[in-house]
């Protein structure tokens, strides 16, 4: 197939544009920069701003069985719940996906996946640690903790509004938390998992790491490897979604730092600090996937922690001088 990866310079991008390389189809990727660690097997990269719709329109200039829609400006809570970065969240993830979707339509591109996020729940539903409600029929009456959930809810309907009228094959995923190797880790948009791995790998054995809040709130972390399973398996079947795809593993951050701690051989103390948290509590509804897909996420949290700390250390290690 001829495939496009828009974002395909970026973490959950970059890796799919690996898994594409590897089953043999040609791929075209288009982003504002090269993955940062790892030389792209892309056939094609286009380096290039995808608010910009005539960059837009060139780079959909060719008949693509298959295009994947990443590019958004993303990042963990310190990006997006401080609220300083909305207008440009906002603007930017909606100029992309007003612009691709019209070239889209007007190329007569077929099928297209959208990455959508569990941060569209409504808060409401994610004030008990131990009871979230993110099944995909709680998305409404809509109330999003974030202007990212926002605008992600609203191209979530705006593919499904082209699906709708223009026939367009659209699928839509909602993606839980997704870490792995190769992805920010000291950049100031990494997430929780990356950011903790980095914490223990530059601790001492006995010595404390800030953590952000209590580190009683919850949430289910999904390694990228599962994620593009259920990303390719969604795309290649006959239903449109929103679906979630995530874990159901649920843990606590606290129980999150345990888990690395111990992985990394080491003891660590915990220094609760004041941060910018999100939900209560937030977990991975994992029945519509399973019944329409016969998908679940097929490791435990442990194996690809491993994995994302094995990664974590080597770089920490590889740039002890600049931390
Ligand atoms: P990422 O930030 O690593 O990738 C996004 C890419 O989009 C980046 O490489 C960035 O340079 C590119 N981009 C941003 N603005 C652009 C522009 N104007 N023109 C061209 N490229 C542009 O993020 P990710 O973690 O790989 O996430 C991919 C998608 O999945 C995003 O849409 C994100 O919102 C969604 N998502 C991710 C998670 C997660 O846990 N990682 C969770 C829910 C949803």
């Amino acid at each position: 197939m001829k495939i496009l990866v828009l974002g395909g310079g970026g973490f959950i991008g970059s890796h799919l544009v690996e898994r594409l390389k590897q089953e043999g189809h040609w791929v075209r990727a288009v982003d504002l920069k090269y993955p940062r660690y790892a030389e792209t097997p892309a056939d094609d990269f286009v380096i290039g701003d995808l608010r910009d719709p005539a960059l837009v329109r060139s780079v959909i200039d060719t008949r693509f069985d298959e295009v994947y829609q990443f590019a958004a400006d993303m990042g963990g809570a310190g990006f997006v719940f401080t609220g300083e970065n909305d207008a440009a969240i906002m603007h930017n993830s909606g100029a992309i996906n007003l612009n691709v979707l019209d070239a889209c339509w007007r190329r007569n591109i077929k099928r297209i996946f959208y990455s959508s996020s569990a941060c569209i729940y409504p808060q409401e539903n994610q004030t008990d640690p131990d009871n979230p409600v993110c099944s995909e029929d709680s998305a409404y009456p809509a109330h999003p903790d974030s202007d990212y959930g926002w605008e992600k809810l609203f191209s979530e309907r705006l593919y499904l509004a082209y699906g709708r009228n223009h026939g367009m094959d659209v699928r839509i995923a909602r993606y839980h938390n997704i870490f792995g190797e190769k992805g920010s880790w000291h950049d100031g948009r990494e997430k929780a998992p990356a950011a903790i791995c980095r914490k223990v790998a530059m601790a001492a054995d006995g010595d404390a790491i800030d953590i952000w809040g209590d580190g009683r709130q919850t949430r289910s972390f999904l390694h990228v490897s599962e994620c593009l399973e259920g990303t390719i398996r969604l795309m290649r079947s006959d239903f449109i979604g929103p679906v979630n795809v995530g874990s159901q593993e649920m843990v606590s951050i606290n129980q999150l730092v345990d888990v690395v701690a111990a992985i990394a051989g080491k003891t660590v103390r915990k220094n609760h600090i004041p941060g910018p948290l999100g939900v209560r509590g937030r977990n991975s509804d994992n029945r519509l996937i399973a019944e329409k897909l016969g998908w679940a996420p097929s490791q435990p949290l442990r194996a690809g922690l491993e994995v994302t700390y094995g990664w974590i250390e080597r770089q920490v290690r590889a740039n002890a001088r600049d931390l």
